[in-house]
């Protein structure tokens, strides 16, 4: 510290590596934000350090809304993002035209003050930034009025954004230098953007791979059938063997997602699961009632018998039977 254009550093602030994970990034974030919280902190310079973590990630972070589809294909966008920019007045110095900054009185320039304080253990020596010159080391005796001394201004400007391919609900993606400029005009941080995945009203996603239901006639899943079925590459046909029962399911390879890797590269795609589901019918004119009495006869029916076997009943409930029997 101690000199006036030092940037605002946002990995410094949360105490992360450059190229930390967003999700580490987050959890220092959630970590500071709690530790540092006015209700739990009363230390002056803790409430302060507060303000600058929490202003930092609300301004830097941008949520973007992007159906599946956008999802699936990446999307460029324009954004019009509001954030602190150089200010062109003083080109980021703070000073009024003329002017210059002053060494800070307080702190003689060095940006942290030190307080000593007796305990059983000696002398304690701690420091923290200063508060006058808020670790800057230098003050400004004569501010620049357009921005006021900060050399940075509130500006809206738009932002060209490339989301890749695969992005699903909760990622960032992270534009470097297009965040906020740093106190002093110091170099811009970045700006992440958040995928808010707008639900899909047909597929449900979970990782790479898509799932939706499709209903069948009784008679279509008897009988078997080819459907044509839209896909998010256009539509599939999808044949249905006879004898097709509720809870299938049917796996269309490489009809899913992108699969986005942490290094950026798309490394394929996922599937679509198609999930079956057999509809009975729930109303019956009289020819259609009458059909299905003669099937019932046909097929041995009308009265179905539990303890058959069958496909669900592996003869469980002829075993249960024998045993009551046996009492
Ligand atoms: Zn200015
Ligand atoms: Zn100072």
């Amino acid at each position: 510290m101690g000199n006036a254009r030092v940037a605002r550093d946002y990995y410094g602030i949360l105490g992360v590596a450059s190229d930390a994970e967003p999700d580490e990034i987050k959890r220092a974030y959630r970590r500071l934000a709690r530790e540092l919280h006015p209700d739990v902190n009363s230390d002056p310079s803790a409430q302060e350090r507060f303000a600058e973590v929490t202003a930092e990630i609300d301004d830097a972070l941008i949520r973007m809304q992007l159906t599946l589809e956008e999802c699936l294909t990446g999307v460029t966008r324009d954004l019009a993002v509001d954030t602190a920019v150089l200010c062109s007045e003083c080109t980021g110095s703070g000073c009024a035209p003329g002017t210059k900054p002053a060494i800070c009185d307080i702190c003689g320039g060095r940006g942290e003050v030190q307080t000593v304080q007796r305990s059983f253990l000696g002398q304690v020596v701690t420091s923290r930034p200063c508060p006058t010159c808020r670790g800057l080391g230098e003050v400004i005796p004569d501010p620049c009025r357009q921005c006021g001394g900060d050399g940075r201004v509130r500006s809206r400007r738009n932002v060209g954004v490339r989301i890749p391919a695969g992005v699903a609900d909760g990622m960032r993606v992270r534009l470097a230098g297009q965040g906020e400029v740093g106190a002093g005009g110091g170099p811009a941080g970045d700006l992440y953007v958040e995928v808010e995945e707008i639900p899909h009203e047909v597929f449900t996603r979970d990782g790479s791979d898509l799932h939706c239901t499709v209903s069948l006639p009784m008679t279509a899943a008897a009988l078997g059938t080819t459907l044509a079925l839209p896909t998010l590459d256009g539509v599939e046909e999808l044949t249905v063997e006879a004898g097709t029962q509720t809870g299938t399911v049917r796996t269309l390879r490489g009809k899913g997602m992108p699969r986005l890797r942490s290094t950026g590269r798309v490394d394929g795609r996922g599937d679509l699961m198609v999930h079956v589901e057999v509809v009975v019918p729930t109303k019956l004119d009289k020819e259609q009632t009458e059909l299905l009495r003669r099937l019932a006869v046909l097929r041995g029916e009308e009265q179905p018998d539990l303890g058959a076997g069958g496909r669900n009943g592996h003869g469980l409930f002829s075993r249960l039977r024998d045993t009551l029997g046996g009492r």
